[in-house]
């Protein structure tokens, strides 16, 4: 029998428990009921021991996770008492073990950091808070990313990380980002202020700056010359001329040298300017840029148009002068004989000419001379060369032209010339020419096949003019 029963029976029958039958039940009862209690409370005991081994189990994981962070982690309960402290990996420590079991506001780094004295103000009616925030400790700043965590009704955790070198890499960038705005800016003052249009693109030939200069240059708005891609802002016939120098400026080491060409390029998209292009690489920012200089060179090559006319034309009647007929002739002449075309020569000089300055003055023999050469130039095939070759005398060099079809011409050009009508003080100035024609239709392009031509077309001439002028004589 259980003791605790045997007692309080000793106390309810000190004269001994009553022999009855009923009776012996009841205590067999209570003590069976006894045993149920016993094994129940030997389970609850078990299981108690179970829940209290896995509680330690885990505080104990906790502890070692704690001890392995980096962070500085501190232990508070609900008054503020630090109950436990990892210094963490932040070195020096800011905080040590000394430190245990002090108050969180007594702790040197929360008396020396008025933003972490701010961050734990009531701390005990926050679940969690996190932010960035400047602490000083060991003479130092540090920044650190403070979180604080309720963990349970009497602990919180404070756990600071230290974000001092992310700071750190954060302004360096910030400031690399405001130099580079910086020497941007500066490129982008120094290309606008240069009196020539300036093009900035990556290899891919996609636009990245232009100069003020340029819109004004070729007469497109700002935000047209971004969005286009420069070689369609070239004529068809330069872009290949184009694309070859961009190729070549790009293999150059930086800067170096720059690649020149000179191009038409499409001024307010229908009428063309001439321009001479400077191209060469820079690498900015790490990356490798093509800086195109866009001159308009349209005086110049108008002036080089003039100069070469000049010097080439015969100023009076404008047909090519002597010497550049000889140059254009041999050109006409290796084309020929390139190409097996037959070849003919036109020689034509004006009749009587000595008489029309005598009878009319010079300026009037300028004029017929004027006049014939707008005749000739009027009936000319494109590919047919005309100059004067001295005085009275003019040649006309016909490529691909047999004979017959020369002799048609000329008599073309001289029933033309027939019928321009010069009149001084109402009298008729006389105007004939007569015409030397020879053909051939092998052509050598040597200067001696054509000296030799020459001679037969004079000699034709003369023969016009001995046989009466006004006429064509062929060979
Ligand atoms: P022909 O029918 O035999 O050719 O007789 P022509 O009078 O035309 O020939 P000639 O060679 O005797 O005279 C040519 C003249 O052309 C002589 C020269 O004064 C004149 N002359 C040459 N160059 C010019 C010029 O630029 N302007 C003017 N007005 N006359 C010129
Ligand atoms: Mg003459
Ligand atoms: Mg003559």
């Amino acid at each position: 029998m259980k003791r605790l029963l045997t007692r309080q029976l000793r106390k309810a029958f000190p004269d001994g428990a009553p022999e009855d039958a009923q009776f012996a039940l009841f205590i067999d009862l209570v003590e069976q009921a006894y045993d149920s209690f016993n094994e129940q409370a030997q389970i609850t005991e078990r299981s108690l021991d179970l829940s209290c081994e896995e509680l330690n189990q885990r505080n104990h994981t906790l502890e070692m996770i704690l001890d392995s962070l980096p962070d500085t982690s501190l232990w508070i309960d609900a008054h503020g008492k630090v109950k436990d402290i990892r210094a963490g990996s932040i070195t020096p420590a800011i905080v040590s073990a000394d430190d245990n079991f002090s108050s969180l506001f007594d702790l040197p780094i929360v008396i020396q950091s008025p933003a972490l004295r701010n961050f734990l103000t009531d701390f005990h009616t926050k679940r969690h808070q996190l932010a960035e925030i400047e602490i000083c400790a060991n003479q130092r700043r540090y920044y650190v990313s403070a979180s604080l965590t309720m963990v349970s009704q009497s602990r919180w955790l404070l756990v600071l990380q230290d974000i001092s070198s992310r700071k750190e890499l954060d302004a360096l960038q910030q400031l690399r980002v405001q130099e580079l705005e910086r020497s941007k800016r500066q490129l982008q003052e120094l290309v606008n202020s240069a009196p020539i249009g300036i093009l900035i693109c990556r290899p891919d030939l996609e636009v990245v700056m232009i100069n003020d200069f340029l819109p004004h240059l070729l007469g497109y708005s700002y935000q047209e010359l971004f969005e286009t891609n420069p070689v369609s802002l070239i004529t068809a016939a330069d872009q290949p001329a184009f694309l070859h120098e961009v190729a070549n400026a790009l293999n150059e080491p930086q800067g170096e040298v720059a690649r020149r060409c000179d191009v038409a390029m499409l001024y307010r998209k229908s009428a063309t300017k001439q321009v001479e292009l400077s191209l060469s690489s820079i690498v900015f920012d790490g990356r490798q840029l093509l800086i195109v200089s866009i001159n308009d060179i349209s005086e110049r090559k108008e002036l080089e148009r003039r100069l070469r006319m000049l010097a080439e034309t015969d100023p009076l009647t404008k047909a090519l002068n002597r010497r550049s007929y000889y140059q254009k002739n041999e050109q006409v002449m290796r084309q020929c004989q390139r190409h097996q075309w037959p070849f003919s020569l036109i020689l034509l000089d004006v009749d009587y000419f000595k008489k029309v300055n005598d009878n009319f003055g010079h300026p009037v023999g300028d004029e017929v001379l004027v006049r014939l050469a707008d005749t000739v130039r009027g009936l000319l095939a494109e590919d047919f060369v005309f100059a004067r070759l001295g005085g009275e005398e003019f040649a006309i060099s016909c490529p691909n032209t047999s004979l017959e079809r020369a002799v048609r011409f000329a008599e073309q050009l001289r029933t033309a010339i027939e019928a321009i009508n010069i009149e001084v003080q109402a009298q008729r100035v006389p105007l004939t020419i007569s015409l030397g024609v020879v053909g051939s239709s092998t052509m050598g392009s040597d200067l001696d096949s054509f000296v030799k031509l020459y001679k037969r077309a004079d000699e034709c001439v003369y023969k016009a003019k001995s046989g009466g002028r006004n006429r064509v004589v062929c060979e």
